[in-house]
């Protein structure tokens, strides 16, 4: 007889270890007390980069005119006014339409049972949702949770919650503010300042670290800091908004410094954070926390004997590609093919201009555990692709082990570095030495003959 196994949450983590357990013989359940697909595609990775994408367009407008014969200046501009704030969200809205059917649709082919309700643990092989007026029990061999997370909203924002935006809701503002106030300057919060002042808004981004992004290698910081400056965005960085109120309709931070910024709309884009409250894990003998579940086997991805976690769920990372790992690492170990997870392989990127984007230890990381580094560094300045698009404001920076050549870790500002990254990721996976890395030919003209480029130094 096939296993049982119950998936908790279609997110990026759940389809994929639904998916690979149906593959693999299992008879899956998915509970879903939300639309199929998530946070990243309703809400997160799927709909943001559809903004940035329309935000990018309207950068380009702003280019246009020095391509064209004179007066063309004001032809740019009057399409810059009658930009369509609700024509762009239908257009995100889709994409994610069809993304999240095809999820169904998918589910359809390899038999998988979907609960669309929410479920709780009664003990640890059962569960219970409410399936129309009825309250069901379901039994089940294995359970995967991968319930994810939601918007972390603190004080002094929750007095106002409301009134403000997080980053799960901001897609649904409905018109765009003249002036917007960013809590946070982390990936979510420097990608909607991008998007947001290409659009034609007036941006302050708040970050209480003495820098944006303060989990990335501080050149992409700085990078990214000059060129938000260059749009208009104002960087208020080592300040820490205590307090918001509401003055009718003008939302009003208060800054560490005293000093007060004024706002038409806040987005509180200051992390995630999760609650599985009404899941009742301790009816199953599980401990969480706000960062999510306790004693998870991070490379397996086992919390009990029967029980595995995947996604934001695990507290291992916040991002949908290592989500999808998790879960179907989490899927073949049930199903008993053995599979390991590997967090320090997880590539990460911010999509502004340039994209930014970076695998494996970062110079002060790999020096922070001791390592004796080498880096290899090449800018943009001097490639040919980059030139040719106006975009040679990027680098690569490639850091490896001294002695052995072995590739430790890469981060990149480039057009395209979030797909370039995946070089890397191979070259990772797979043990490369610098040297090894040196013998692959590039197309000429692209942007990734900077690998070579910095190789070479
Ligand atoms: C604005 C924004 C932009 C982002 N951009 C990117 C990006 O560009 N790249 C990237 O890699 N990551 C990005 N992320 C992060 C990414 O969206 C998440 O890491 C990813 O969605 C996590 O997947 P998950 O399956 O763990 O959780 P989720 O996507 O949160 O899915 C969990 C699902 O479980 C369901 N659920 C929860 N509890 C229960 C229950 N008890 N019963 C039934 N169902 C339940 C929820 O309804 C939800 O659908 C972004 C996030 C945000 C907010």
């Amino acid at each position: 007889m096939s296993l049982k196994l119950a998936v908790i949450g279609a997110g990026p983590a759940g389809y994929p270890a639904a998916l690979a357990a149906a593959r693999l013989g299992a008879q899956v359940t998915v509970f879903e007390k939300g639309p199929l697909g998530g946070v990243c595609l309703n809400c997160g990775c799927i709909p943001s980069k559809s903004l940035l994408d329309a935000a990018h367009r309207f950068d380009a407008i702003r280019d246009i005119a020095r391509f064209c014969q004179d007066g063309a200046e004001t032809t740019a501009q009057t399409l810059l006014t009658q930009l369509s704030w609700e024509k762009i969200q239908a257009r995100q809205q889709a994409v994610t339409r069809k993304l999240t059917g095809g999820i169904g649709m998918l589910f359809k082919q390899a038999k998988i049972n979907v609960v669309a309700a929410e479920a709780s643990f009664k003990d640890p092989h059962t569960l219970y949702a409410q399936v129309g007026e009825e309250i069901k029990e379901f039994v089940f061999d294995y359970i995967i949770v991968a319930a994810g997370s939601t918007a972390f909203v603190p004080p002094p924002f929750d007095k106002i919650r409301g009134h403000i935006y997080d980053n799960s809701n901001i897609f649904q503002i409905p018109r765009l503010p003249k002036k917007l106030a960013i809590i946070g300057g982390g990936v979510i919060g420097c990608e909607f300042a991008a998007l947001m002042s290409s659009l034609g808004v007036n941006v302050s981004v708040v970050e209480m670290q003495p820098r944006l992004l303060p989990t990335m290698e501080e050149s992409l910081a700085r990078l990214l800091s000059q060129n938000l400056q260059k749009k208009g965005v104002r960087l208020l960085v080592g300040k820490q908004a205590v307090d918001a109120r509401l003055e009718k309709e003008r939302k009003i931070l208060t800054l560490s410094d005293g000093t007060e910024l004024e706002a038409d709309d806040i987005l509180v884009a200051i992390g995630r954070s999760c609650d599985l409250t009404s899941l009742h894990p301790e009816n199953a003998g599980l401990a969480w926390t706000r960062k999510g579940l306790q004693g998870i086997n991070p490379q397996t991805l086992q919390v009990k004997e029967h029980i595995y976690a995947a996604g934001d769920i695990t507290g291992l990372s916040l991002l949908a590609h290592a989500a999808s790992r998790q879960g179907e690492v989490a899927a073949h170990n049930i199903c008993g093919v053995p599979m390991t997870y590997n967090n320090d392989l997880i590539p990460s990127a911010v999509y502004t201009s340039p994209e930014l984007a970076s695998v494996g230890l970062t110079r002060t990381q790999a020096q922070q555990r001791g390592l004796n580094v080498k880096v290899q560094k090449a800018f943009m300045l001097a490639n040919g692709r980059a030139l040719t698009q106006d975009a040679a404001e990027g680098f690569v920076e490639i850091v490896s082990h001294a002695e052995s050549g072995k590739l430790l870790g890469v981060c990149l500002a480039a057009p395209n570095a979030s797909e370039i990254i995946s070089l890397f990721t191979v070259a990772l996976e797979a043990g490369f030495t610098v040297q090894q890395l040196r013998r692959v030919v590039f197309p000429h003209p692209t942007v990734s003959e900077a690998v070579a480029d910095a190789l070479a130094r």
